[in-house]
């Protein structure tokens, strides 16, 4: 507990926070037992990982520099990246500048920096560079982009000035911000962990979770200026997709949509073999291998299974790569020796599988072929959900196989997993490989099973959702 407002410090990162969210920021502070009430997700922790990491290698840019250096004044607090001289330079371990943020967090620590007697001759912001491919050994100079924006800072100093004072004054005070949060006129996915705790009349499952609503503004501010919450709440004449149609009459009535005809006109476009296809990918910050950009995909994983005839049971094949290499030259070959030349190729979400093979058509040339034929032969099954012509009220709105699955197939879970979605598999994987993976060879077959078990299951559950479409329809 601060022992007065007088006393309290802002830090760049909690000024940062408050940019977001003044009252997340607030709670952060004074009631951390509700803001770090969740651990932090894989997706969460990968992401804190890859910034030390780039981090570490920026540094290597700058071998003259004093890192991590802090300054106070005034009641406010930053910690440099890096400091040449008098030069100021922030590391962000991404491809593009964010100019809503990374502009904000320089200038706080330019005022910081100048408040405490420190000359700053330039302000400078590090990132990725998305051109740079990677060749041989890593060429920091081009894995790096610096870019000067002295200038940019020195316009915005005085607007950050005056956030800086009332980011503090509202986060120096004991008491807590009341009324609901900014956030009850956004839709779901902008709500953070915290929403129910300042929200706690808001119901958990209402207008909130309507399908797209988030785009609709006036819809939503017109619904909660009403006090309207509950999806029983909406009124009739309220202009809505047929989408969010859909999801209102599926759970006030109980009742799925099936529509068979349509159905069944998109599985008669399904030709046998059905290959039920699914690949595991990591997005590697800092490319491992030669052909690589900043963040492009590493195809390290595919699942598929077979099924020849309907009647028959699906046959199960796989890959994995688990060598400290590139994966694409073997995850391709094996891919040409377990798919044939006839026969659909079903995934879920297309866009995802095509645009891996894009890339790898790119980097193996020889392949293209092979990828064209694949993509003449792709059946997106999430289209049967995507084009409503499945809607169940446990959907939501939605279409990830993650909602589909419960409902269609109950008995295939997830949830008795080691591994549950796929960004702890690219996590995992990445663990399993890197360079500095001390694993033993007992963790490295544990962690391989749970990979395989994981990525099995996407593709049986697609097929056991194709089986029970198929059973809708015969
Ligand atoms: S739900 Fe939104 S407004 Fe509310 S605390 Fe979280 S981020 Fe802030």
């Amino acid at each position: 507990m601060l022992s007065s407002s007088k006393d309290f410090v802002l830090s760049k990162t909690n000024y940062i926070i408050w940019r977001d969210c003044k009252k997340n920021a607030w709670l952060k502070i004074h009631k951390p037992e509700i803001y770090f009430q969740n651990e932090l997700s894989d997706f969460e922790k990968q992401i804190i990982e890859t910034g030390n990491e780039v981090d570490l290698l920026a540094r290597q840019i700058m071998p003259t520099g004093e890192f991590q250096k802090k300054f106070e004044a005034d009641g406010y607090m930053a910690i440099t990246d890096i400091l040449v001289g008098n030069n100021l330079y922030e590391v962000k371990a991404t491809n593009e500048i964010d100019k809503k943020t990374h502009l904000h967090d320089l200038t706080f620590q330019y005022i910081v920096l100048k408040r405490a007697g420190f000359e700053v001759k330039s302000a400078n912001l590090i990132h990725l560079n998305p051109d740079y491919v990677r060749e041989g050994e890593l060429e920091l100079d081009k894995l790096f982009k610096i870019e000067d924006m002295t200038e940019k800072v020195e316009d915005l100093a005085e607007e950050v000035g005056a956030e800086m004072q009332l980011a503090r004054e509202y986060l120096a005070q004991g008491e807590e911000p009341k009324g609901p949060c900014d956030c009850v006129y956004k839709g779901r996915s902008a709500h953070c962990t915290t929403f129910h705790y300042s929200n706690p009349d808001i119901p958990e499952y209402g207008i909130h979770d309507l399908a797209r609503i988030g785009n609709s503004k006036a819809k939503l501010i017109e619904l909660i200026d009403g006090n309207k919450f509950k999806l029983e709440d909406i009124p009739e004449d309220l202009k809505l997709s047929d989408i969010q149609k859909n999801q209102i009459w599926t759970y006030l009535n109980d009742r799925t949509i099936i529509s068979r005809e349509n159905i069944s006109e998109e599985l008669d476009k399904l030709e046998f073999p059905l290959y039920f296809l699914d690949y595991e990918t990591f997005p590697a910050a800092i490319p491992r291998f030669d052909g690589f950009s900043p963040y492009n995909q590493i195809p390290f994983q595919y699942s598929l299974h077979v099924l020849n005839n309907p009647g028959a049971e699906p046959e199960h094949k796989d890959f994995l790569y688990t060598e400290n290499g590139d994966p694409s030259g073997a995850f391709v070959e094996s891919l040409r020796n377990h798919i044939g030349p006839k026969g659909s190729v079903i995934v879920w979400h297309k866009d995802f599988e095509c645009g891996r093979n894009d890339e790898l058509a790119e980097r193996l040339p020889e392949s293209k072929a092979f990828f064209d034929d694949i993509k003449s032969r792709i059946f997106d099954l999430e289209v049967i959900f995507k084009k409503q012509h499945h809607v169940h009220k446990d959907y939501k709105g939605g279409s990830s196989i993650k909602k589909v699955l419960p409902v269609l197939v109950p008995s295939l879970k997830y949830d008795d997993l080691a591994i549950k979605e796929g960004g702890t598999a690219a996590e995992t994987w990445n663990k399993l490989t890197a360079d500095s993976s001390e694993l033993t060879a007992d963790e490295k077959d544990l962690i391989i099973g749970n990979l395989k078990v994981y990525c099995k299951l996407d593709t049986y559950a697609m097929y056991a959702i194709w089986r029970e479409l198929d059973k809708l329809i015969s």
